[in-house]
């Protein structure tokens, strides 16, 4: 279906300021805050399965909390073009070896366990991330400096917005 994109992110950060309120187990000692830097108010459509979609935007932001042991912000992003739209999911955490980059969408890859990556995850997130953001036509892809940080890019085609379309509430 396609979806109110900017309302859509609105939604799911939503939660996540939610569950940062209210000192949820799953974040606990991390203090950190989501940044939106994008316009709030402005329509573009992507033609997203919304849970699906939410999965994936979910895992990123839990490991951008969960990679950034001392807190941080969590920059949120959307860019447009011609034919697409590009979220980004910007942390200041741990960041990710040059040599380990081409990896972490492997599944159960994950990256050396020595640093402060206490958190036990099953090294599955990314790699279901990116076949759900394949199959939506979309691309995924991240930069990331040790001891900085790191961005995911996730670009979805854009949707005509004279086809019929649903708002996302
Ligand atoms: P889960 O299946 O519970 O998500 P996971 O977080 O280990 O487990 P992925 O989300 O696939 O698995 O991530 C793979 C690996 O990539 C992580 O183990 C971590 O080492 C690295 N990684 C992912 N996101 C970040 C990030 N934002 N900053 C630093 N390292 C990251
Ligand atoms: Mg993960």
């Amino acid at each position: 279906e396609a979806v109110n994109f900017s309302k859509f992110v609105n939604y799911v950060l939503d939660r996540f300021d939610v569950m940062f309120k209210q000192g949820h187990s799953m974040h606990s000692n991390h203090n950190y805050k989501i940044i939106r830097h994008y316009d709030q108010q402005k329509a573009i459509y992507a033609e997203i399965d919304s849970d699906k979609f939410m999965q994936v935007m979910d895992n990123v932001i839990n490991n951008a909390i969960n990679y950034s042991p001392d807190g941080g912000n969590i920059e949120i992003g959307i860019e447009e073009t011609d034919e697409s739209i590009i979220l980004s999911i910007k942390d200041h955490g741990l960041g990710i070896p040059k040599k380990e980059l081409d990896n972490i969408f492997t599944r159960f890859y994950r990256v050396d366990k020595s640093r402060a990556r206490k958190q036990g995850g099953s090294g599955l997130g990314l790699a279901i991330s990116k076949e759900v953001v394949e199959a939506l036509h979309g691309k995924m892809r991240v930069e990331s400096t040790v001891n900085v940080g790191t961005t995911f890019f996730i670009t979805l085609p854009k949707v005509d917005t004279s086809s019929s379309r649903f708002d996302f509430n």
